[in-house]
């Protein structure tokens, strides 16, 4: 049985112009989604990407389960080819429709003609089709206005197609069009959530972690490292960078005022991120702040972090509920693995009476200790870099 995937474009076609450009980088993440899958072909005809697999025995739901999180598609669906003849048609559809047939009561026929030369009309089609499918599955009743199930014959001019209803897909923009960021990632529940909804808006990821050890363990950093493997099913291969930031943290608690050391680590996060996010030619930083979420994150104390990053800082968690937050990170697999308890290099450090109103100029005087800009370089020369992929096949790029 031959089957193709037909997949329907998202806000790209909005594009006008650069349309072009953005269907060349989702069919670009389409094929780096499928790779070890087997050979496929792929074309495109007005807002419809065609996937081909050429040998039959493809693994068609391997497939689907990957290209639900390519960004870009709207809408997909798997579909059996059959020759452009009546008979074929009639004789195919109960035979591969017949999951979605059987858990149905009503269903409706849809019937599209691009190639007009076919013998039948569209309203003849559905006619004959409705009938075939009426006479294998008894239990069935047409309903044109809510069917459980619409099928779908697609007449084309090297065949025809013959599907179901079509899946949701991922929606956004396919990532590479809007340009890279890095996000700064901890083992917590709410960056592996700023990640992904910033890959869906087409950006491409690089990850920074900082590190603690002795204080942070190795399985903190796997914890990282695990949770962006679950968001590279999104955003595709995330280069991950780890920062040893034992002997800074270790510097700010004994040289400065313990109301603001939270503060002035996370300003020295930003200058370190910043730095390397240069490096690697982002042109933002992400974080997972949330306003009120904690101390460090109320107005006030953001603005102060912000003033130590030299790039734009993108919070795309800042208006959401702790509850949002959490459905989402269910929703992309990232949960189950942010719950786990391993400790952040941020809990480690906590203050007591941590500063909700700090002064901006008060914290960049007291960051301002002995051999700081040492350390500072010190953390970026010692930085070392991997690269984490969402599947374990198909790891080429
Ligand atoms: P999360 O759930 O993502 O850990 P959080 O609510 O625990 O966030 P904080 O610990 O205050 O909040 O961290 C705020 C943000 O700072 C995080 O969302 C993340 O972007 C960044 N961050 C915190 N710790 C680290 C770390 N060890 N390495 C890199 N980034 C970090
Ligand atoms: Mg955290």
């Amino acid at each position: 049985m031959k089957q193709v995937i037909l997949i329907k474009n998202g806000e790209i076609a909005l594009k006008g112009l650069n349309r072009a450009s953005f269907e060349a980088v989702l069919i670009k993440n389409i094929k780096h989604a499928l790779c070890g899958l087997g050979e496929i072909r792929v074309q495109r005809a007005q807002s419809t990407i065609t996937v081909e697999p050429v040998a039959e025995e493809y693994d068609m739901d391997e497939a689907q389960e990957r290209l639900r999180r390519v960004f870009g598609i709207a809408a997909f669906s798997c579909a059996v080819v059959v020759p452009k003849e009546l008979d074929a048609i009639l004789q195919q559809a109960p035979v591969y429709l017949c999951p979605e047939l059987t858990a149905a009561k009503t269903f409706k026929v849809n019937a599209k003609r691009a190639d007009k030369r076919f013998a039948y009309t569209s309203p003849q089609i559905c006619a004959k089709t409705g009938e075939a499918l009426l006479q294998a599955y008894p239990h069935l009743r047409v309903d044109v206005h809510h069917p459980d199930v619409t099928v779908t014959v697609e007449i084309r001019d090297f065949g025809a197609y013959i599907h179901a209803d079509q899946l949701p897909g991922a929606g956004g923009m396919p990532v590479g069009t809007g340009g890279k960021a890095a996000v700064l990632i901890s083992g917590g529940i709410d960056s592996p959530v700023a990640a992904y909804m910033m890959a869906k808006r087409g950006i491409r990821l690089t990850a920074i972690h900082f590190a603690s050890p002795p204080y942070t363990s190795q399985r903190a950093e796997l914890k990282v490292r695990q949770l962006l493997g679950e968001v590279a099913k999104y955003a595709g291969p995330i280069r991950f960078a780890i920062v040893p930031f034992t002997e800074m943290q270790e510097q700010i608690a004994r040289q400065c005022p313990e109301d603001l050391t939270t503060l002035i680590m996370r300003r020295y996060m930003m200058k370190i991120a910043s730095r390397l996010a240069k490096q690697q030619e982002c042109e933002a930083l992400i974080t997972g702040e949330s306003i009120g979420q904690v101390a460090s994150q109320t107005m006030k104390a953001l603005a102060v972090t912000e003033d130590a990053a030299e790039l734009p800082v993108f919070r795309p968690l800042i208006g959401m509920d702790k509850q949002e937050i959490i459905q989402v990170s269910r929703k992309i697999g990232t949960f189950e693995i942010s719950i786990q308890p391993f400790e952040d290099c941020c809990t480690v450090f906590t203050p007591k009476h941590p500063r909700t109103r700090p002064k901006l100029e008060a914290v960049r005087q007291a960051e301002q200790f002995e051999n700081c800009d040492l350390l500072l370089e010190q953390a970026i020369a010692g930085t070392t870099f991997d690269k984490i992929y969402g599947q374990e096949r198909g790891t080429a790029e």
